[in-house]
């Protein structure tokens, strides 16, 4: 087998280096300790981020003498280090900001053409505030900013890292957990789920039939469409409860939630000659709770007369029960006659694209302004101005954005609906749910 991805950690001794080597590791392997240039060798660790496997190389740092002497040495170490790797990733101090030995370093990135990024340490600490701003100045995009003492920043880190050798990954064929799409179906009974499912797997797995529950297999099956793998969640607690003796088959409640939970993208079939009945609702709300991507099949289409009508209801049963989320996908079929059932995939893939948007920081903000100039939060109770700041990515799956603000208790919900319609506008994140976070406190990146 060839060589996994491998991300080279550069930076001075003694900037959080060995802390953060240690915190993506998960473990206390190299000495950490206050005195500069402990840490002797250069340390190969493989760690798994969302199941890929990448070496990380954590470079020696000697400290010696002169500004200029360091800089020369991890200038050679580096440039070793960065020969055998795929990436880079430079760890900037938060506390001492950027030196020359930093912009030495960035200059030996620039060269070598590979993928790196800058991540600003002690993050936790107010005299790392202006840090990230500053780090822009290397050229290098935009760091990622972390405490790796306190946890914070490290989740976005993994995910930046990954990014950083993503095209080695996909060179290597390594398809592995993340890289499938899992999709759930779920819905009454009779819906028509087997019907569907079986459309798309173009075969027979499945018994269907008049009766509910006649599908006794459980199913979790892979296939390829348009270069992705898409894995159907086993379903088979929906199905399999009912018996011959023609009891109707309730749908248990552990076994959907458990589905949804696993699946990344949740198609619940509604039968159009009858939908959105109270368990169709109690449904999707878990699906959007849990921030889960929804798409409504609605089946049975050639049966429904007044096609206009039934999708009218539909869309305001979906705009009035489902607050979280705004236009939620709804795609009509025929599942029996393989209609529509195809049109299924762009929606899947899009929706799972928005779900795992990140935005940057820069464009968050751009957009936090123009809507706060054209509606400003109202004052408080008390007559006081609360506003909000600055905002960030703090997640995806489903976004999720922090906002610091004067107040952030006083900001009301009508406020964030707002700014979660005006981002859903900029940003077109119609569909998925999105979140907001109000903080407190000064943002933790730089003064603007
Ligand atoms: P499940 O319980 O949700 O898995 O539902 P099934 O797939 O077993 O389908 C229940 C019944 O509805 C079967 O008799 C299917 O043939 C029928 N059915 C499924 N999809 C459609 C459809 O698009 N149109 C029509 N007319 N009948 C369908």
């Amino acid at each position: 087998m060839s060589q996994l991805p491998r991300i080279a950690l550069l930076g001075r001794p003694n900037v959080g280096k060995s802390t953060l080597f240690n915190r993506l590791i998960g473990r206390k392997k190299a000495l950490v300790d206050n005195q500069p240039g402990i840490t002797r060798d250069r340390h190969y660790e493989n760690i798994t981020i969302n199941g890929h496997e990448i070496t990380l190389v954590d470079t020696a740092g000697y400290d010696v003498g002169s500004r200029e002497e360091l800089a020369r040495q991890l200038n050679k170490v580096s440039e070793a280090a960065l020969q055998e790797a795929d990436a880079a990733v430079l760890v900037v101090d938060g506390l001492d900001g950027v030196t020359p030995v930093e912009s030495s370093l960035a200059k030996l990135l620039h060269k070598s053409g590979k993928p790196c990024l800058v991540v600003v340490t002690k993050i936790d600490a107010k005299a790392a505030e202006k840090t990230p701003m500053e780090s822009y100045s290397l050229g290098l995009g935009e760091p990622v900013a972390v405490s790796a003492e306190h946890n914070i920043g490290v989740y976005s880190l993994e995910q930046a890292m990954l990014a950083l050798v993503a095209s080695k990954l996909q060179e290597e064929g390594d398809k592995t957990e993340d890289d499938v799409l899992r999709v759930t179906i779920v819905g009454r009974p009779n819906a028509g789920k087997s019907t569907l499912v079986n459309q798309i797997l173009g075969q027979e797995r499945m018994l269907t039939g008049p009766q509910a529950g006649l599908t006794r297999e459980s199913l979790s099956t892979r296939w390829e469409y348009n270069g992705r793998t898409f894995e159907l969640v086993d379903t088979a607690g929906l199905r399999k409860k009912a018996r011959i003796d023609d009891r109707v088959e309730k749908m248990s409640a552990s076994s959907t939630i458990e589905a949804i939970d696993k699946a990344q993208i949740v198609i619940l079939v509604l039968d159009a000659t009858a939908p959105f009945e109270q368990q169709d609702r109690t449904i999707a709300s878990r699906v959007v709770n849990e921030g889960k991507p929804l798409i409504v099949a609605l089946n049975k289409w050639d049966l429904v007369e007044d096609k206009n009508a039934t999708m009218l209801d539909v869309k305001w049963l979906l705009s009035h029960s489902l607050s979280q989320v705004r236009g939620v996908p709804t795609v009509t079929m025929s599942a029996l006659r393989g209609k529509g059932v195809m049109d299924l995939f762009p929606v899947i893939e899009k929706l799972y694209d928005l779900w795992n948007i990140r935005l940057s920081t820069a464009d968050i903000n751009r957009a936090l302004e123009g809507l706060i100039d054209s509606h400003a939060h109202p004052l408080n109770k008390s007559h006081k101005f609360v506003k909000i700041k600055y905002g960030a990515q703090l997640g995806q799956r489903p976004p999720t954005f922090g906002l610091w603000c004067n107040r952030p208790e006083d900001v009301t919900d009508a406020y964030l609906r707002y700014l979660q319609n005006g981002f859903r506008e900029v940003f077109g994140l119609d569909g998925v749910v999105i979140r907001f976070v109000t903080k407190g406190g000064k943002n933790p990146y730089a003064n603007r």
